[in-house]
């Protein structure tokens, strides 16, 4: 069984989705957190990211009952791979082991000189405190966001996992994902075309 997660499992947990009315999408620019804006104005994508950061995520985040539901499955030995489109940690903090994160994590910066990896909680501080761009401590280089943004390429390993794990399923579960967006709408399909039974878990019909 292999299972994948959209912003849909999130919600719940108060995290906004992303390309629903009143989705992330419909208040703030795409544009301004795409990856050329972040390679020609770093200073201003962080500020803009922090900003954004505390105003649509702010607060206590727990994972909800559909996170706690999957690291169930995983803890009696029913749900072999997850696969997640979210960058917001949920997964892991409900228990799950090692879920394929596609779109990165937020709760991650990554260093874009040495790729040295760190968490995102005191980088934000060193923001607010006017240290924009943030730098790496090790190399000095520019410290972006361990996520995929707009423009960037999905992470080659990750994609690949999740590839192999949809091409062997048994069963794919895709959860709270509208399955418009790649490759979200390609392993359901690539688990289906090898055999596999796709259960589409959906507040609203999937088309
Ligand atoms: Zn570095």
């Amino acid at each position: 069984v292999v299972a994948m997660t959209g912003a849909g499992v999130s919600t719940a947990s108060g995290i906004p989705d992303f390309r629903s009315e009143d989705g992330i999408w419909n208040e703030y620019d795409p544009n301004d957190f795409h990856i050329s804006r972040f390679r020609t104005d770093p200073k201003g994508f962080w500020r803009e990211r922090v900003r954004m950061i505390e105003e649509a995520f702010g607060g206590d985040v727990e994972p909800n009952a559909a996170h706690e539901a999957l690291a169930g499955l995983e803890a009696y030995g029913h749900l072999e791979t997850l696969i997640t489109q979210n960058v917001d940690g949920l997964h892991q903090e409900a228990g799950s082991d090692d879920p394929i994160e596609i779109h990165g994590n937020g709760q991650r910066v990554v260093c874009t000189g040495c790729e040295r990896r760190s968490g995102v909680d005191p980088i934000m501080d060193r923001v607010r405190d006017g240290e924009t761009p943030p730098a790496c401590e090790r190399c000095g280089d520019v410290l972006k966001p361990d996520v995929v943004l707009f423009g960037e390429r999905l992470p080659e390993h990750e994609l690949f996992r999740a590839q192999s794990a949809a091409r062997s399923a048994d069963v794919f579960l895709a959860i709270g994902s509208s399955l418009t967006v790649e490759p979200a709408a390609s392993l359901p399909r690539r688990a289906y075309e090898n055999g596999g039974t796709l259960c589409i878990v959906n507040l609203d019909r999937t088309e």
